[in-house]
């Protein structure tokens, strides 16, 4: 995948998680005017909501670093190691930082 389609594909990925954040951030706030007896049966809810917060806001670094990358030259190679990042891992994961190995190191870091 050549760089200025990844570039593409980023940042139409990037509007469609401001999109989906802004939705996301619009049903927390609607929770809040509910009145506070129905508070305890939007727990879940509200907690489903932030939980999809936090995974749009690690994707949208995510994104946003690879774009930085491409602007640095650095984007397809493993961030860790310094490989290239497997061509098909890219076309799946555009946002990809690290090769399949560092990326399952980094993870069992977490
Ligand atoms: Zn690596």
């Amino acid at each position: 995948m050549d760089v200025a389609t990844a570039r593409m594909r980023l940042e139409s990925m990037l509007a469609q998680i401001d999109r989906s954040i802004s939705v996301l951030r619009g049903d927390q706030d609607a929770g809040h005017d509910r009145s506070l007896a129905d508070a305890g049966a939007d727990l879940t809810d509200a907690d489903r909501t932030r939980a999809m917060l936090d995974a749009a806001a690690r994707q949208r670094t995510a994104v946003l670093a690879a774009l930085r990358r491409i602007d640095d030259g650095g984007y397809g190679r493993c961030v860790d190691c310094g490989t290239s990042v497997p061509e098909g891992r890219l076309e799946a994961r555009p946002e990809a930082a690290r090769c399949v190995p560092c990326q399952a190191r980094a993870e069992r870091r977490r």
